[in-house]
């Protein structure tokens, strides 16, 4: 039996007579990072809050580790601002966080903590000095002080800079592989969870309208391919059975298809068009995210499957 990590039946919440969260049912197991996805507005801070006891939900329930017996120590998040000592160091902050929850202090894994999110324990300097990225570190290095099973985060990379969120990303992929950690994760920036995450609940005005994993994503061969070419007719001519074929632009031509790539090209070599360059357009979790969406919200249009 899967070892459930989260699970939530019907889950509501209700703000001045706005339904902010939906009815949301759902388990999540162990062993994966989740990407929660959503534009801004659908509900997933909401969602976490209720997660993570910070909100009461309206109607509905959740069971966070419901097979076993749970301490407190076993789930960490970021939510909010987390609460850091800023005239302390870093290590003193890990510290103190241990006291509070209670553990003893083993600063050899505290120490490790802060190498692990990239930094540095003997750093004497009050925190108040860090950059907001050293500051981030420091906040999941705090949430690791327990050594949780559970990690959930809201936007944890907002407002660093992109190596900020390669760091992150990679502090995040190590806690899963080689800790074991579940990662809960939200974002409204789909290519940066696109890159990690292991399965994603797609929210929108405040419901789950899908769970999808990275490898079903990874197999909708449905893509679209921007490809350069010397004769756009007689390219369209040949393509015309290997899906949906326009021309876009000077000897541009675009094609939504699931035919692999190597057979477009010998297909195209056949028919003697030279194929100048080719570029596979957006991004699969986003087209995917779209689909869902624009499906959820005109369940009578026909996008003819692209976007
Ligand atoms: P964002 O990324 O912008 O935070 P989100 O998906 O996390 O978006 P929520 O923050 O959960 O969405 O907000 C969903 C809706 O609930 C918004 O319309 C928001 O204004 C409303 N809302 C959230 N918290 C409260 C509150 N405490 N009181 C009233 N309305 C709220």
């Amino acid at each position: 039996m899967a070892d459930i990590m989260i699970s939530t039946t019907n889950l509501t919440k209700v703000y001045n007579g706005k339904v902010t969260v939906d009815n949301v049912s759902l388990q999540i197991e162990r062993g994966g990072i989740i990407g929660l996805v959503g534009q801004n507005g659908a509900g997933k801070t909401t969602l976490i809050r209720m997660l993570t006891g910070l909100v009461n939900p309206t109607s509905g329930s959740f069971k966070i580790l419901p097979d076993c017996k749970r301490l407190p120590t076993d789930v960490a998040a970021i939510v909010e601002k987390p609460s850091i000592y800023s005239s302390m160091s870093a290590l003193d902050n890990l510290t103190a966080q241990s006291i509070l929850l209670g553990l003893k202090t083993d600063t050899e894994y505290l120490s490790a903590t802060l190498k692990l999110v990239g930094l540095d324990p003997t750093l004497k300097r009050p925190v108040k000095n860090y950059s907001l990225g050293m500051k981030q570190r420091l906040a999941i290095a705090m949430t690791l002080v327990g050594k949780p099973q559970l990690l959930i985060l809201d936007e944890p990379t907002n407002g660093l800079d992109p190596q900020g969120i390669a760091d992150i990303r990679e502090v995040f992929v190590k806690l899963n592989k080689d800790m074991g950690v579940t990662i809960l994760i939200s974002s409204h920036i789909l290519s940066e969870l696109g890159k990690f995450a292991t399965e994603f609940y797609i929210m929108d005005k405040g419901q789950i309208l899908k769970r999808v994993t990275a490898d079903e994503i990874k197999n909708i061969s449905g893509k679209r391919i921007r490809l350069y070419v010397d004769d756009t007719a007689k390219t369209l001519d040949t393509l015309k059975d290997m899906g949906k074929a326009n021309i876009c632009g000077d000897n541009q031509v675009m094609l939504a298809t699931e035919t692999p790539i190597t057979q477009i090209m010998l297909s195209l070599a056949q028919a003697g068009v030279v194929v100048r360059n080719f570029v596979q357009v957006g991004d699969a979790l986003e087209d995917y995210y779209l689909q869902i969406v624009r499906d959820a919200r005109n369940p009578f249009s026909d996008n003819g499957g692209t976007l």
